[in-house]
């Protein structure tokens, strides 16, 4: 099931053809049945035909329950109705009905009725599987959440809401579930502002999704708490990232551009792969869903089954980022062949997936890595991030100097990064910390001597692992595409 304005109008045309051919029997399956008999009203009025709804409870609006009763007035209806029976499956649950069903299928002119029998079970007649074209209605689309989102949160209201990612974190939900997850946060957030209280409504939307949905531990919600300015160097990847930022629109299929399929980011320890994973969902609006593999190999239930599941739930909510961290551990090691077989199935859905989930794949070990994984095709690019140059360095500290209120000029930001040679990004981060431990435990403000200070005690994880990182690089070097400009003072061919 898709939830891009794509796959909607797809659906839609679909659905079109088919009540045109006319196909006489159609299944609508879907949780959503006013949004479904919706759209067909909508279709019916383009196509100057009456509609007429059916419902258990209902009737044609008369209140008669009776299903034979209602299959009669469709067998003689002698102009070109759409009739919606909602809750159609139903209408299956007997033998003479099916029965019933098939003959009017068969008898029913070009120019005569449609049955459309909108349904949220899925519905078995295998006699009546030539009669039968069944369609899964999408998920609503950011637009309609859109919709639903600015009659709960008028603009003029709560202007400080970011309502676009407050939609983006609630795609996945039907309509009438992403309505009552806006109604619930705006009782809270109205809450929260009488008590003064600070509050995250994106974190509550995406609390409510999980509800709703049903919290999965392999798949773990992310906040787009990150962007692309969030992220210290790295200029390649930024730019890749900021090209693609409108590749899921409509606009980019209809210019002929392919879905992006994924990303694999190898790099060192503590430069930014995650934060890279975290700040794509922010840039490209879309949510972020993490898979852990150590729960996919837990041995709960087959990890075929298990990434399965994932797959399900991704493609269900995408438009997504589906990131895989670290994931040499999942495949490292035989377990019996099972990784293998793993490994298999994701690769086959990672080339062949016409849903719009865009993977990204994080790896520091790369010979874990099955080659496999590497082939061409598999992901649009691979990226290797290095450890950070001067000007990367001096970026990382202002990023962090900056999201804590501090900061200091430029030439001292530089001197600071000069003394960090080595340093990854998780570490300039920790030298801030530090720094501003020195400074709160002397009861005064931050200095740039808290800083060197921390540079000095802090033992770079480049000292340890230096031959490895070295080795990363030489694999890295005609594989993957540096994330960074210029490498100006690592030594490459030491
Ligand atoms: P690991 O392989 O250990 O998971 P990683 O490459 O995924 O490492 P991150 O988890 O992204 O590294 O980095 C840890 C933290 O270090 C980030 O949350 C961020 O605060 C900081 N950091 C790392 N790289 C950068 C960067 N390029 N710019 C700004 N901050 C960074």
């Amino acid at each position: 099931m898709l939830s891009s304005t794509n796959s909607q109008a797809q659906f839609f045309r679909e659905l079109r053809s088919l009540l045109r051919a006319p196909y006489p029997l159609v299944v609508i399956r879907t949780h959503e049945e006013n949004r479904a008999a919706a759209l067909i009203e909508r279709l019916a009025r383009g196509d100057d035909r009456p509609v007429q709804q059916w419902s258990p409870i209902e009737g044609f609006g008369d209140r008669s329950r009776n299903i034979s009763a209602a299959l009669d007035a469709v067998a003689s209806d002698d102009q070109n109705t759409i009739y919606v029976f909602r809750g159609g499956h139903r209408l299956f649950e007997d033998g003479d009905r099916r029965r019933r069903l098939r003959e009017i299928a068969a008898t029913t002119e070009v120019d005569g009725p449609s049955l459309v029998l909108v349904s949220s079970i899925p519905i078995e007649a295998p006699e009546l599987d030539k009669e039968l074209s069944t369609l899964s209605m999408p998920l609503p689309s950011r637009e309609v959440l859109g919709r639903e989102y600015r009659e709960i949160f008028p603009p003029d209201e709560m202007p400080e809401l970011d309502g676009e990612r407050l939609v983006a974190g609630a795609l996945g939900l039907t309509a009438r579930e992403a309505r009552r997850a806006f109604h619930r946060v705006r009782q809270q957030y109205r809450e929260a502002r009488e008590r003064n209280a600070i509050f995250d409504a994106e974190q509550a939307i995406l609390a409510e999704k999980k509800r709703m949905i049903g919290e999965d531990d392999l798949l773990e919600y992310h906040a787009l708490d990150r962007s692309l300015d969030d992220i210290g160097g790295l200029d390649l990847l930024k730019e890749w990232l900021d090209k693609r930022q409108d590749a899921f629109s409509e606009e980019a299929r209809n210019f002929g551009l392919p879905l992006p399929k994924g990303l694999l980011l190898i790099g060192v320890q503590g430069c930014g792969k995650s934060l890279t994973a975290k700040a794509i969902g922010r840039h490209w609006g879309l949510p972020l869903l993490r898979l852990d593999l150590g729960v996919v190999f837990d041995g709960r239930r087959s990890p075929e089954e298990a990434l399965q599941n994932a797959i399900q739930t991704s493609e269900a909510i995408a438009p997504c980022v589906l990131w895989l961290d670290e994931i040499e551990k999942g495949f490292a090691g035989d377990r019996a062949g099972r990784s293998a077989r793993v490994l298999g199935s994701l690769l086959t859905w990672q080339q062949e997936k016409s849903e719009p989930v865009f993977l990204v794949a994080t790896a520091n070990q790369v010979q874990q890595l099955p080659p496999e994984l590497l082939r061409k095709g598999r992901f649009d690019e691979i990226f290797f991030i290095d450890l950070p140059e001067r000007h990367e360095r001096e970026d990382i500290l202002r990023i962090h100097l900056n999201r804590r209120g501090r900061m200091f000029p430029d030439d001292t930001l530089d001197e600071l990064a000069v003394k960090a040679e080595y340093f990854s990004g998780a570490e300039l981060e920790q030298v801030v910390v530090s720094g501003m431990y020195t400074a709160f435990a002397d009861d005064r403000d931050l200095t740039p001597e808290d800083l060197l200070y921390a540079i000095q005690e802090i033992v770079p994880l480049y000292r340890t692992y230096e031959e490895d990182i070295k080795a990363l690089r030489e694999w890295a070097h005609g594989r993957a595409r540096p994330a960074s400009q210029e490498r100006e003072l690592l030594d490459f061919f030491d």
